[in-house]
């Protein structure tokens, strides 16, 4: 059994945050969403499994991962985010819609902080570092030599695993830790756009940056 394989599955049998365990097997669809059954686990990251570039979200949301099944897919944080992928060549698609959209990633590795969605996005210290072991054996599996981590609470969850000493998050920071270069941007969340604290923009700016650092870019 492949690595990857073998982690899904034991990742998605995970129950080790009792909130949060209860908050995704909670979910009701609002109207637009009425008859989908929700994938209601832990949320699978997904992509080149042969990565130069690991990008790390924060969690699933409720009605985005936690409904689909896939991380950053069906919600507007994952149309947002893959407009940018798609424009920089790393996404053969423009948008990530739900697990059979036939979207593909090139040198890219999509994962989270937190595997599963928490209420208000907004996961404790303790959920953050309960999950730390699973984003630790992404890292060891994968091996990227570039991450980008979106927001603050990635930010601080990535450098944490890499055993890098605490550093601020700002958009555009930078940081070698180890064989390992993470860069920082904003999430591409509709809030932080929707109120222009970031545009898509400045986002495909880092992940350009990152993308060419990690020799994804022709
Ligand atoms: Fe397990 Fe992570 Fe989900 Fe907590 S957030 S139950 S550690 S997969």
């Amino acid at each position: 059994m492949s690595w990857y394989r073998d982690f899904i599955e034991r990742l998605v049998a995970c129950r080790r945050c009792p909130r949060l365990v209860a908050y995704r097997e909670s979910v009701k669809p609002p109207p637009r969403f009425r008859g989908e059954t929700y994938w209601a686990k832990p949320v699978p990251p997904w992509g080149d499994l042969g990565a130069r570039l690991m990008i790390v979200g924060l969690a699933p949301a409720a009605h985005g991962g936690n409904r689909t099944g896939r991380m950053f897919t069906g919600d507007r944080s994952a149309q947002n985010l893959f407009a940018v992928l798609h424009s920089l060549g790393l996404s053969n698609k423009p948008y990530s819609l739900s697990r059979d959209d036939g979207v593909e990633l090139r040198c890219v590795y999509i994962t989270s902080a937190v595997k599963c969605a928490p209420p208000r996005n907004r996961p404790t210290a303790e959920e953050v570092r309960s999950c730390s072991p699973w984003l630790a054996e992404e890292i060891s599996a994968v091996r990227p030599r570039v991450i980008v981590a979106l927001g603050r609470v990635a930010w601080d969850a990535v450098i944490r695993t890499l055993g890098a000493p605490p550093t601020p998050f700002a958009h555009g920071a930078v940081l070698q830790a180890g064989a390992v270069k993470v860069y920082a941007s904003y999430h591409p969340s509709p809030l932080n756009v929707g109120t222009r604290r970031v545009s898509l923009q400045q986002i495909a700016e880092v992940i350009r940056k990152a993308a060419a650092e990690a020799g994804c870019l022709p």
